[in-house]
This record gives C-alpha cells, structure tokens and sequence, in this order.
C-alpha cells in the first residue's frame, strides 16, 4: 500500500510540510481550497525539489481542493489559520482520511491539541506536529501529545519525523509547547533592559550577539514583526497567567503605533533605507609585545577566575591570584587592578569595602557586578572612583564582549583601565547602566529559569528542552546546559537581585539550585518527565 500523507492548507507552512513528505517517500496530497494558494505552493516545491537536485519530489505531491474520505493515509496534517473552529472542522474531515491506525496532526503554535482532539472519533490517534518556519531550513520538530494521546502514535510521529531528516522534541500540550515560551524571556526581558535604560537597542543587541545568539532580541522582533512576536507572547500569558511572562507594554505601544519591523520599515530600527548594519562589538587582541608592567590580582575562586589568570599572565609582567579573601593582606600595595571574581554566588560589598581600605586610591578595582550591587558597594567607599563593575556570565571564552558598568560614581581613567584591558583580551566593552543583572545575567538568566520551571512542570525532558532551543531557535546552546554552566545558584543570585528591582514575579525558581547538585552527582536529575514511567519514547 502507498505510504499517503494529507497535508491540509498549502500556505507558508503547508507548502513546507509537503515538500518535506515528498523529500521523505511518501505520497502527498495537499489540500487547499484556494487554488492560487495550491499554484504558489507548487511553484516553491518545485524549486526546493530542483535545489535539493531531484525533480522527482514535485512529482509525488498531488493536489485538491477538499480532503479526500478514503481512509488510506498514514497521516494527515493541518496547517489551516489559527482558528479553532476551522480547526475543528478540518481535522473531522481528516479522520475519515486516514487508516483506522491513521494519525491525526495539527500545526497549531497555540491552540490546545488536546481541545481538538475532544472532538474526534479517536483521540489517541491525535497529536501536534508544530514545525518551524520556513518548515523546510529548521530542523526542528516539536511532537505535541495532550492527555489522551496514545505511546503508539508518538512512536509513530517520531519515525515520521525522522523520515522526513527533522529532529523531533517531545512536549506536553501546554502553553507555547517548549520553544515558543523558553524564548519568552529573550524578548521580555531585552524589553525591560530597554526601559530601564540599560544600553541602547544596537548595543543590547550586539551584547546578545557577542554570547552566541544569531540575532539580538530586536532585531530578531523586527524580523518577525512585533505584531506576531507580541501576540505570541500575549497567547502564552493568557494561558499561563504567570506574571514573569507578562507583555510588554512598550511593545504594545510600539505596535499600535504601527511600528511592527522590517515590514512596516520602522520598528526597533529603521529599515527605510535597508537593513541597517548591525554594531560590531568584536575587537582583535592586540598582538603581544613587551608585558604591560600594571600589577594585576584576581580575587577569587573557580572558572572564570582561572581563566583571567591564563589570559592575563602572558600580558602582564606582574599577576597575583589570590583564591582566598582571608590572603587579601598579601596584595602588594602597589597593585594597579584588583580583579574581585568571588565565588559568582555571594555579595562581594564587604569585600570590596576591605579592598578599599587596603589599597591606595590609584588602585582600579573591577568587581562583579551581576552577583554584587556595585553601586551600593561604592557608597561605602573612601573611593568610590575607582570601583568598576563588570560583568562575566560564566567564562570569558563563551563571550567576546563584556558588559562593564558606567556608574556616575567611577572616574574616567578607572574606566578606561577597565576597558583597555577587556581589550587586551580580545574582548568588546559595552559600558551599561546599573540596573541589577545588567542585560546578560538578567537576559540569558531569566531563559535559563524558564526552561528549568518547564522541566519541573513536566513540559519536557531538560535534554529535549536544550535540543528544542537550538533547533528550533539557534540558541546557542541549549538553556540547560547552560545553566549548568553559568551555576544555578549564580543565576538565582542574579535573579534574586533582578525580583528585588522589578518585583517578585521575576524570582528564581527554586529548582534552579538542582542544576548545581546534580553537577556535583549529588541527586537525581532535574528530570521529573524522563523519571515517568510512562516516557514512550524510552520504551520504544
Ligand atoms: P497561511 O495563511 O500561510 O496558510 C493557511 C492556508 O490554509 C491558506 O493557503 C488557506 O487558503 C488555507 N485554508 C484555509 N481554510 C482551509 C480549509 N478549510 N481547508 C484547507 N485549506 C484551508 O498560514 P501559515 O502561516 O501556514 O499557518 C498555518 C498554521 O501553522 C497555523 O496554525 C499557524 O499557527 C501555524 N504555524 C505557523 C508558523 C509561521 O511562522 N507561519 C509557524 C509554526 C506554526
């Protein structure tokens, strides 16, 4: 018997569902009542099939205006707008196209599969297949199962997938599924960094850029329209109610202004005269020459501490480190930058207050300034000119521009010391405001914890949720993983700092810590979904 597929709806994602099908073997129909829709749709398979060198594809992809009632294929999918009662209607006239073992799937990015499933004959044969656009280039699929949706059919679902070259994550039906609510924060709290003045929009989003992301949180709402991204954003929060997750107002506003991106030509940039050139923060390592002779000290304990060591030792003729702050008396008194790093998790004002007490004032002190509050460690100094607060999410090679704050209270020379050696590193200086986790830790924590509080929820597995987001959004790499990273009482401390200025809606999760422990091999995984019994995936 032909291995059928019913795609219904040949719009943008329809027409990219079907090549995929096609590309896999299987024989499709696409379905579209609107004819000039099915010959759009046809002329973009035609070219992905002669791209992908193999014309054969466009062959295997029939057409037809209504969704045939034999019950021979294996899978029919709907990518028809996003109304539930169209939905609804469609996906009964799907049922009566497939095998008795027949799936039933639906492309939804925000209605509840379950909620559709409630009206079909066999709801265990109902689940979501949510691709990403343009289905063709991601690689990512995310399966959808809600409640009644049976093993067998998420076993077949995954062989689909893979048949069709994609990855497949599972998720629970539940608000945004796993990549379109983990990325909330990208866009949420770049919003709020923008509010509360913490560098200008180019500057954030090269900030973003330079720890790996492929575009900065504005640019990449430009590109999506600010319209979409918000309404997104409003579906998962009236279906949440999580206040963390709140909309943006100043993205509300932005819209109704008719400011929606690239295609009204006017969002975070102006595109009137084409895409603007993204700020390039990267700087070249100068070429080492003769050791510069400023004494340096690191203070403080682990990675990126360790790695200011290695990188600074070649450069400079004199670098201390000093693991323990009970040792602080053994500075040499000439010291000319005291590099406070601390352990990440814990308030460093004391200590910088003893720094100051112990140095002479043309030391330049850097202090963390995502752990600590340098502001108010600086208004208990004797000189406050010369503290510069910085900030190093978990290792200086994951990121090539540093974030160094530009307090009123820092001198000029202490902030160009500041920066002249972040240069000397190879790394570019954004001087931002202090505004608690400045724009990484607040940006990329905030990711971090949503994507632990959707493990905990049992949305997915923490390894699904870290496949989800580099897929599906090029993170990259998954927030999981990079908790681990970064620490997870690192980032609860920046977060703690972040509630405290914006409220408590933004508070650490408490099962951030976990990814510490389960660092240490000290507990279970921070894996409550793999842990169900139930997992059909590890069963297959
Ligand atoms: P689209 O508007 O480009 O295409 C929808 C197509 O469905 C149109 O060609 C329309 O003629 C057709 N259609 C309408 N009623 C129909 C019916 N009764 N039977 C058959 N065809 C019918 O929409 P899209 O962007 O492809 O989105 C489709 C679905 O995919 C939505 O649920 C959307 O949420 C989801 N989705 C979209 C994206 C995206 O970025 N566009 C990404 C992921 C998921």
């Amino acid at each position: 018997m032909s291995e059928r597929v019913v795609v219904v709806g040949a719009g943008t994602m329809g027409a990219g569902i079907a090549f995929l099908a096609a590309r896999g073997g299987y024989e499709v129909v696409l379905i579209d009542p609107d004819a000039a829709a099915i010959e759009r749709a046809r002329t973009r398979i035609r070219a992905s099939a002669e791209r992908a060198g193999d014309p054969s594809i466009a062959a295997r992809v029939r057409s037809a205006p209504t969704i045939p009632s034999d019950g021979s294929a294996l899978l029919a999918i709907e990518a028809v707008p996003e109304r539930i009662e169209l939905k609804s209607v469609v996906m009964r006239a799907m049922a009566a196209a497939v095998r008795p073992d027949g799936l039933l799937a639906t492309n939804t990015s925000a209605l509840s599969v379950g909620a559709l499933a409630t009206d079909l004959p066999d709801p265990s044969r109902v689940l979501g297949l949510h691709f990403f656009n343009p289905p063709e280039a991601m690689k990512l699929v995310e399966i959808v199962h809600a409640p009644s949706t049976a093993d067998a059919a998420i076993e077949a679902a995954y062989a689909f997938v893979e048949r069709i070259g994609k990855s497949a994550a599972l998720t629970a039906d539940t608000p945004g599924f796993i990549v379109n609510r983990v990325a909330r924060p990208y866009y949420l709290q770049a919003l709020r960094a923008l509010e509360h003045d913490v560098a200008t929009v180019p500057e954030l989003d090269a900030l973003a850029r330079s720890v790996g992301f492929r575009m900065g949180p504005f640019e990449l709402m430009d590109f999506i329209g600010l319209d979409v991204n918000l309404a997104t954003s409003e579906s998962v929060y009236a279906r949440t109610d999580a206040a963390r997750l709140i909309p943006s107002a100043l993205q509300r506003r932005l819209v109704e202004g008719g400011r929606l991106g690239r295609k009204s030509a006017k969002g975070f940039y102006d595109y009137s005269n084409g895409v603007p050139e993204p700020l390039d923060l990267r700087v070249a390592a100068p070429e080492a020459t003769e050791p510069l002779r400023e004494r340096v000290a690191i203070v403080g304990c682990g990675g990126v501490a360790d790695e200011l060591h290695e990188l600074l030792a070649p450069r400079y003729a004199h670098v201390a480190r000093i693991e323990n702050e009970e040792l602080l008396d053994e500075l040499a008194l000439d010291t000319t930058i005291v590099i406070d790093v601390g352990d990440g998790t814990t308030d460093r004002v004391a200590t910088i207050a003893q720094l100051d007490s112990l140095l002479g004032p043309e030391t330049v002190i850097l202090a963390d300034a995502y752990a600590s509050d340098v502001s108010a460690a600086a208004a208990r100094m004797r000189h406050p000119e010369r503290l510069i607060g910085y900030g190093v999410l978990s290792s200086l090679e994951r990121q090539s521009a540093i974030e160094v704050v530009d307090a009123e209270s820092a001198s000029d020379d202490a902030l160009v010391l500041a920066q002249e050696l972040f240069e000397t590193l190879g790394k570019g200086v954004v001087l931002v405001e202090d505004v608690p986790g400045l724009f990484l830790g607040r940006v990329v924590g905030s990711i971090v914890n949503e994507a632990v509080v959707a493990v905990h929820e049992g949305v997915a597995s923490a390894e699904d949720v870290d496949l989800a987001m580099r897929l599906g959004t090029n993170y990259p790499i998954g927030p999981i993983a990079w908790g681990r990273e970064i620490g997870g009482a690192r980032i609860a401390r920046i977060l703690q700092r972040v509630a405290a200025h914006d409220g408590a809606a933004f508070a650490p999760h408490r099962s951030l810590w976990v990814l510490d422990v389960e660092e240490e091999g000290e507990a279970e995984p921070l894996d409550p979904f793999a842990m169900r019994a139930a997992s059909p995936v590890d069963e297959a």
